[in-house]
């Protein structure tokens, strides 16, 4: 190991990210959103190296997406192997090993409602999240030849026009790109700690659910009409929002009795990082349709969307892409998942279990700690003015995520107003004590 400690000896951003970051405003694309100015030279597990020779301790893995950590061994040796070997053939019309074996491993481990043998999961392969939810979106027309979707306030789906049309989070994420594809109707979430309905859960009886069977779906859409139910078991950029699990059982029982298609995204909740290598799994439901990206293959680019043969009966020439499935991301994530089975899913859940009651224990000493929540090494904590009035307090917010930055701590936003904590899950219990230490240090000086 190169890397085992936080290590900062220039300002921050250092001289060379900064020359580097004066290219990236000239000539890179303003739509991005930087906090801070983080400038990766090289990773190794959960630490990364700026241009400055500055090391820090990364807990957002790129997004959710190095789940094996940066650079691990076993996958620097496939992704080189494989680019020796068969770089591009595009699956669209020709065959290679890496993308049936990957096809045959998802079959393995996704739970598809009433896949069997004569019934298997089948992978349709892209190249981001996005495109995992438009190939959801398309699976279910074709399927269902309905017009129609459900989605969920607070939702993100992606930024392709289809998958825009399902996001419920920002309205920067909308504004001036109307019209997007039409037909979607957003239903508020079970965000029970800021119940729509200002009721409190356990005692609630699920009015969240109540008002789509007996006012969503009476006033304003027919079940009839509606192809799908797409959400996040787990809302990522809402909020690392967990629903209680009647809810998500409340809807796949909802979509059964109105033969509508369950669409999970899990883009970024998928692939161990909840503890289990599917969130849904969490919630003892089987979807039809499951949208994965993000920590499939590591780093690589890859989407894979999965269901039944049945349910994926569409004709050739009704999708593709080029470049989905490419043989290097494809064998990145055979091997990614192997290593999930065989260590990191166990040491999400394990890990994951530890900073909770961490973040807990600074809950009770912090009154701007207003929630901890979230599974595995998928967790967060909303910020608030303090915990009686339960207002969010986003400017607070942004200041812990520069404060992190400063003192070698990489830590992303998520919803208006929480911090959330994706790190690799390859993390020990000293990287997660490392960060633990470092935010407490942050929201001591914040009372100080
Ligand atoms: N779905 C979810 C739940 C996500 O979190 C994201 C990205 O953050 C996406 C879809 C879109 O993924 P991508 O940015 O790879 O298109």
């Amino acid at each position: 190991m190169k890397y085992d400690k936080i290590i900062i000896k220039t300002e921050l951003p250092g001289p060379c990210a900064k020359k580097l970051i004066a290219i990236d405003e000239k000539f890179v694309s303003h739509s991005y959103t930087r906090d801070y100015g983080m400038v990766a030279k090289r990773g190794e597990g959960p630490f990364v190296e700026d241009v400055d020779g500055n090391v820090f301790l990364d807990f957002s893995a790129g997004i959710a997406v190095c789940s094996t950590g940066h650079c691990h061994p076993r996958i620097v040796n496939v992704i080189q192997k494989q680019a020796a070997e068969l770089i591009h053939m595009s699956g669209t019309d020709f065959y290679y090993e890496p993308q049936l074996r990957l096809a045959e491993k998802m079959s393995q481990i996704t739970p598809i409602d009433k896949a069997s043998d004569s019934n298997p999961v089948m992978s349709f392969f892209g190249n981001s999240g996005a495109e995992a939810i438009e190939a959801a979106i398309k699976m279910a027309r074709n399927k269902r030849r309905r017009p129609r979707m459900m989605a969920f306030i607070g939702a993100f789906h992606g930024r392709t026009l289809g998958a825009l049309s399902l996001n419920g989070s920002k309205i920067r994420h909308h504004e001036y790109f109307h019209p997007l594809v039409p037909g979607v109707v957003h239903a508020p979430y079970a965000y029970c700690k800021r119940c729509p309905y200002g009721a409190n859960y356990p005692g609630c009886n699920l009015e969240c659910v109540d008002f789509i069977k007996k006012t969503l779906f009476t006033k304003i859409i027919s079940p009839d009409d509606i192809s799908a139910i797409i959400f996040e078991a787990v809302q990522g950029e809402g909020g690392y929002v967990v629903p209680p699990v009647e809810f998500v059982k409340a809807m796949r029982d909802l979509t059964r009795e109105h033969e509508i298609l369950l669409i999970v995204d899990e883009v970024q909740s998928g692939m161990g990082r909840t503890g289990k290598m599917f969130a849904i799994e969490h919630f003892g439901v089987k979807p039809d349709i499951i949208a994965t990206a993000k920590g499939i293959a590591s780093g690589m680019p890859l989407s894979v969307t999965c269901a039944t043969r049945e349910v994926m009966n569409w004709k050739p020439g009704s999708h593709a892409s080029t470049f989905g499935g490419n043989p290097i991301a494809c064998a990145a994530a055979v091997e990614t998942i192997d290593i999930l089975e065989k260590e990191l899913i166990a040491n999400a859940a394990k890990i994951g279990e530890h900073i909770k009651t961490r973040l807990v224990a600074m809950q009770e000493k912090y009154q701007f700690i207003g929630d901890v929540r979230g599974l595995g090494l998928m967790l967060a904590i909303e910020i608030v003015d303090n915990k009686k009035s339960f207002n969010p307090d986003a400017a607070l917010r942004d200041k812990i995520l520069h404060m992190a930055f400063a003192k070698g701590l990489i830590i992303l936003g998520c919803g208006p107003n929480s911090l959330r904590f994706a790190p690799p899950l390859v993390i020990t219990r000293e990287h997660a004590d490392m960060m633990c230490d470092v935010l407490e240090s942050i929201f001591k000086s914040i009372v100080e």
